[in-house]
């Protein structure tokens, strides 16, 4: 048993438990506490690409490795380079995210942090690992995910496979990156590619499908190159890196926590239901524990509320991709056609009004999703 009784033990170093120390870290009267951050892993590898948007800099911004504000979207229908603003997208790679964590460690002695492997967390504060047990006040799980299935629950796989590809030539326009290519075929599914250039030599070509299930290896490869030869017109270039990755679009209910245990990140919910973007949303539930616990509150209803209008639409986004009546590509077409790109990404964050919300409803396919809506509300 490890001795020490720790104010806090960060169960998991990945997006969310370090950025919690981050965040806790920056509080004046809790920058001194004690705090045990554990992982089974030494977060040295660059396994994840993070892309999110952000109207202002954010405490990560020098990990940021580019950023744009415009971005393209095709289809089949229908191609556009669209305006972004007050967003900024941008891309973080986890090996800078890791580095500049593990710097903000070494400088406060006040925080360990101890590879182990963990067994079991429980509401009275400890945490059985394999090489050691531990105890805090409060436990932050990262590292366990629990979702409460029922038969109302929605699951759709949002996996990928991306290429960071390199050529010899200049071969990419770094002004225009592309969110969502729906060109690819889509297999009566929702498939589309996105393609990110950080200098005219480099770029990370990502091939992501929305689907029950994930596909075998040699399927992505080959969509890969497909792509890359059809719309990025190359012959020759060299993979650097290659990234792969399944995040759960479900809403399902995550637990808020139990006792000492507060689930965050993906175990807590912060993953978006209908886009599978969780970074920000880490960001905001993060802020949210540390100001509480700064302010003398308990930190645990800083989760995502899930009962609210956006979980609602999260519900009918997952049915109406799940049941495909209407192909994805339109739907996501309807509103890359005929809105604001800004506010489109606005509504994905999750900080609309209502009266953005109805002008988004309003373009979107009425039939599929008041039929989507209206089966939703009676199940
Ligand atoms: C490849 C990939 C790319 C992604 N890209 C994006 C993106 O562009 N934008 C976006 O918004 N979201 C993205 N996501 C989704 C989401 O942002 C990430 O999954 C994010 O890392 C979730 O943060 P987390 O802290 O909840 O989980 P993680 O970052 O996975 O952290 C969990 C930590 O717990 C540790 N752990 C697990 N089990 C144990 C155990 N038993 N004992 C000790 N340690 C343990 C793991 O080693 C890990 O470090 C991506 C996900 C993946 C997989």
């Amino acid at each position: 048993m490890d001795q020490t009784n720790y104010d806090y033990i960060i169960a998991g170093a990945g997006a969310a438990g370090l950025s919690l120390l981050c965040y806790l870290l920056a509080e004046e009267n809790l920058a001194q506490k004690n705090i045990l951050l554990i992982d089974q892993d030494l977060k040295q590898t660059n396994d994840r690409t993070w892309c999110f948007w952000q109207a202002q800099e954010g405490p990560f911004e020098a990990c940021v490795k580019s950023q744009w504000d415009k971005l393209m979207f095709h289809s089949p229908d229908f191609s556009a380079q669209v305006d972004i603003g007050p967003y900024k997208y941008k891309m973080l790679t986890s090996i800078a995210f890791y580095e500049h964590c593990f710097q903000l460690i070494e400088q406060h002695p006040n925080v360990v942090f101890k590879q182990d492997q963990i067994v079991s967390i429980h509401p009275d504060g400890s945490v059985v690992g394999a090489k050691n047990n531990y105890k805090a006040a409060y436990v932050f799980n990262s590292a366990f995910r629990n979702p409460a299935q029922s038969t109302h629950t929605h699951l759709l796989l949002q996996h990928f496979r991306g290429y960071f590809i390199e050529t010899d030539q200049p071969s990419f326009d770094v002004e225009k990156p592309v969110l969502m290519d729906f060109r690819v075929e889509q297999e009566n599914d929702c498939r589309f590619v996105y393609v990110l250039p950080t200098s005219p030599c480099q770029a990370l070509v990502e091939y992501t499908g929305f689907s029950p299930d994930t596909l075998e290896p040699a399927q992505y490869d080959q969509a890969l190159d497909k792509y890359i030869q059809t719309y990025l017109g190359l012959n020759e270039y060299r993979i650097t890196h290659v990234e792969s990755g399944v995040i759960p679009m479900t809403n399902a209910a995550f637990p808020v926590g139990e006792g000492a245990i507060v689930h965050i990140g993906t175990a807590g919910g912060a993953t978006k239901a209908s886009t599978g973007y969780t970074f920000s949303f880490i960001q905001k539930q993060c802020q949210a524990i540390a100001t509480k616990l700064a302010l003398g509150q308990l930190p645990v209803s800083a989760n995502r509320f899930k009962l609210d209008r956006f979980a609602v639409y999260d519900r009918i986004f997952l049915r109406v991709l799940t049941e495909r009546k209407r192909p994805s590509w339109l739907v996501f077409n309807d509103l890359f056609k005929h809105l604001p790109a800004g506010l489109i990404l606005r509504f994905l964050a999750e900080e609309t009004n209502v009266f953005e919300e109805f002008r988004l409803t309003n373009v979107m396919d009425k039939p599929t999703f008041i039929s989507a809506a209206l089966r939703e509300a009676m199940a």
